[in-house]
């Protein structure tokens, strides 16, 4: 199906497909962060580097995380992806759309109840790079376990890695949200309106 918001200026949807009522209220709202960061995008160079950055660091955590997911979720009794509701958040979209990346074509949280609409015959139909940081980052018990038996508590930095990343997602909102307001409280070069 065509994606009924593609365009320039506006987000392009993973799959490219509009979906329910609720869908479409979803995509619209993301086609207006995206027009609201598109139009103050001379001023978020900072942020848009620590979306650079993060990107960088979950790329380098998703092999350690992967491993581990390879040894426990097959054999899972209790799924995170059906027992948890998990969301996309505000940073999770911010860094997606100042990066230009595709963007999901709905809102992660199914009913209470449900399981997550991404979860798949063979695990999260979606990329990495698209999951919501809180299923990225998550380790759940098993792994914790797993992690204690093999006596490495923390085989790659885990921890110290996530919370430099959880750092870095709150810097660039604080910087978006900074450099927004400074720009409508401010004359700016890049607002036609201001430069008459
Ligand atoms: S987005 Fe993917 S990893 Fe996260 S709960 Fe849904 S299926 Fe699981």
């Amino acid at each position: 199906m065509e994606n009924a918001f593609h365009g320039d200026f506006f987000p392009r949807f993973w799959p490219e497909t509009a979906g329910s009522a609720r869908n479409r209220q979803w995509q619209q709202s993301n086609c207006a962060l995206k027009r609201l960061l598109n139009h103050h995008r001379p001023l978020l160079e900072k942020a848009v580097a620590t979306a650079e950055t993060i990107r960088r660091g979950i790329d380098e955590l998703i092999h350690a995380m992967e491993a581990l997911r390879r040894r426990t979720c097959r054999f899972c009794p209790e799924p995170c992806c059906i027992t948890n509701t998990v969301w996309f958040d505000f940073r999770d979209l911010l860094a997606m759309h100042l990066l230009d990346e595709l963007i999901p074509f709905r809102q992660a949280a199914a009913e209470s109840g449900e399981p997550c609409p991404f979860l798949g015959h063979h695990g999260c139909r979606l990329p990495w790079r698209m999951r919501p940081w809180m299923c990225l980052k998550y380790i759940c018990p098993a792994q914790r376990a797993l992690m204690k038996k093999d006596g490495r508590p923390d085989p790659a930095g885990l921890g110290d890695q996530i919370i430099k990343i959880e750092d870095q997602r709150f810097q660039m909102e604080t910087e978006v949200i900074a450099r927004i307001r400074r720009g409508r409280t401010s004359p700016s070069s890049f607002s036609p309106a201001w430069r008459q």
